[in-house]
């Protein structure tokens, strides 16, 4: 069973993640957008971090649903509110239990990536963060570890494709050869998801 201290584990790790590839996830959104993805998030999951010890919440929900928050109102750029309404909204279906089981997660994963592909219109194939993180959630029924390799390889395959939504989209065909800095963070979140799974 997964609880708080768990999806405590998951947000720190993805903040330290993040802290470690900042450069690279800015690096990849410089051709291709404003150079400032890797940025963004480093502040997003700093401020993240700081809330759950401050604040301390009890649940996996609560977890989410705060880091969720502190994503929306800290990050500026498009990445901030499309993973805090995953987070956030991932956090409400886990409810208020002290404890969920990986099945249960999963469901919940599903709800929050397809709120983002409300929010932001894309679907898979559009070379976004969508790209990794739906096929992490159809492996998820197996394993952390099957998640975190199909998020790789997601991110990867945004590589050929033309953008259609976000920022590099108005580059049109000149975003082709390029890997996707947000399905590229997307699979950091879900390794971390692994290594706080142990
Ligand atoms: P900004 O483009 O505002 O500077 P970031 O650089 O932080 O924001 O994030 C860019 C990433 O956000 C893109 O690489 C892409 O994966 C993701 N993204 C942008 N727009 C969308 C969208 N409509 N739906 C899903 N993901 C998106
Ligand atoms: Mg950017
Ligand atoms: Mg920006």
């Amino acid at each position: 069973m997964l609880d708080a201290d768990f999806f405590r584990r998951w947000m720190t790790a993805t903040a330290a993640s993040v802290d470690r590839e900042a450069d690279r996830l800015t690096a990849l959104d410089s051709p291709i957008g404003d150079a400032d993805h890797g940025s963004n998030l480093q502040r997003g999951f700093t401020a993240v971090v700081a809330a759950v010890e401050k604040e301390d919440p009890r649940t996996p929900g609560a977890v989410l649903v705060l880091a969720g928050r502190q994503l929306i109102s800290t990050v500026g750029g498009a990445s901030g509110p499309l993973y805090g309404t995953l987070l956030r909204r991932t956090g409400k279906a886990l409810g208020d239990d002290a404890e969920v089981d990986e099945a249960r997660l999963a469901e919940a994963l599903r709800a929050g990536v397809d709120a983002v592909m409300q929010l932001g219109g894309a679907a898979p194939g559009d070379k976004t963060m969508i790209d990794a993180l739906v096929p992490a959630v159809d492996a998820l029924g197996g394993s952390f570890g099957a998640a975190r390799t199909a998020a790789e390889q997601g991110a990867l395959a945004t590589t050929p494709l033309q953008a259609r939504k976000g920022r590099a989209s108005y580059l049109g065909e000149r975003s082709i050869g390029h890997q996707d800095p947000g399905a590229t963070s997307a699979a950091l979140l879900v390794a971390a998801l692994a290594e706080a799974a142990g």
